[in-house]
């Protein structure tokens, strides 16, 4: 138990201590909103990271690497956050320093896409593989992208951001500023949002009675509907099988990966995305790189945010000592 891991969700931030075989000792959760800006929130999370090592008799210096994943967009190489959505105070904040002059141990970033991709690569059921993607497919649609066992980050660090590959440069406005991005047609939050508008303007669904209120439809609604014979509700998910393959052929066709595991969604409704999925992609893909990819749900569950984080202070010590 060597190892610090902080990942920082849209909700909530986990402080965990583990190890590099995967094993999460212990944790510590607060809300998202809780930090407020930088010069509160930071001090919370060192905080919280003392309370940890105190609760476990240990003192920093027996920390090898503190991995944080955090909402993009951000700098890897700088360790700079650069404007996260879900943080709106927090601006070009340079927290990789901050932690290493607090703590006086090595520190690792990179956003959260990317961390579930390296705990696919340490932890997941294509552990090792010489390529492998990892898909968030969550509210938003986030990607990353290992490669004989190190990120592929790219000249500006934007390699894996899958979410914004233009599906349709007629399609709907993404926050991005684009239009018909990958997120747009497959991440969760676009989705409901585009059906809610559908039903004020009266379409009539299921949807709705699942969710309980227009506010809190999102695809666990969808996909309940769907299973019930809604006809707005299939006639939706198709669209979102269709783009999901759409984008994932792109994935295979570019890099020809080992494994490509897909995050929420697929983990929570593996019949309903599965079979569809895998029956849409020869439309999207040669049969040599589709055939040779495992395409699966990620097996890590609910902790692969923590795992990410362990996984990215495990790459960073990785690269150090080679
Ligand atoms: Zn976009």
């Amino acid at each position: 138990m060597d190892l610090i891991g902080i990942d920082v969700g849209g909700t909530k931030v986990s402080i965990c201590l583990g190890d590099e075989e995967g094993n999460i000792i212990d944790h510590k959760r607060i809300p998202t909103a809780q930090l407020k800006g930088p010069d509160t929130g930071l001090p919370q999370l060192v905080e919280q990271v003392g309370h940890l090592l105190r609760d476990h008799n240990l003192e920093v210096e027996e920390i090898r690497g503190i991995g944080l994943a955090l909402p993009g967009p951000l700098s890897v190489k700088e360790g700079v956050l650069i404007a996260p959505p879900n943080l709106p105070e927090w601006k070009n904040v340079p927290i990789v320093r901050y932690f290493r002059e607090r703590l006086g141990r090595p520190v690792f970033v990179n956003n959260d896409a990317n961390a579930g991709a390296l705990a696919e690569w340490e932890f997941g059921s294509a552990k090792h593989a010489d390529n492998l993607v990892y898909l968030t497919m969550s509210t938003g649609m986030g990607g990353g992208v290992v490669t004989q066992g190190k990120l592929l980050l790219g000249g500006t660090d934007t390699a894996g951001e899958v979410g914004h590959f233009v599906l349709d440069p007629k399609g709907p406005p993404c926050p991005c500023g684009q239009k018909g991005c990958f997120e747009v047609y497959c991440g969760g939050a676009n989705v409901a949002h585009r059906l809610q508008e559908r039903i004020k303007r009266g379409a009539k669904t299921r949807i709705l009675e699942e969710a309980g209120s227009l506010e809190k439809i999102d695809m666990k609604s969808v996909t309940a509907a769907v299973k019930k014979g809604d006809a707005l509700a299939i006639e939706v998910w198709e669209e979102y099988i269709e783009r999901l393959a759409q984008g994932i052929g792109i994935l295979l066709m570019t890099l020809n990966p080992d494994a490509i595991l897909l995050g929420t969604i697929a983990m929570h409704e593996k019949e309903l995305v599965m079979k569809p999925l895998l029956n849409a992609l020869p439309y999207f893909s040669w049969n040599i790189p589709f055939k040779h990819c495992r395409i699966e749900p990620s097996i890590l569950g609910d902790d692969i945010g923590k795992l990410g984080a362990l996984a990215l202070a495990i790459e960073g010590l990785r690269q150090l000592s080679s």
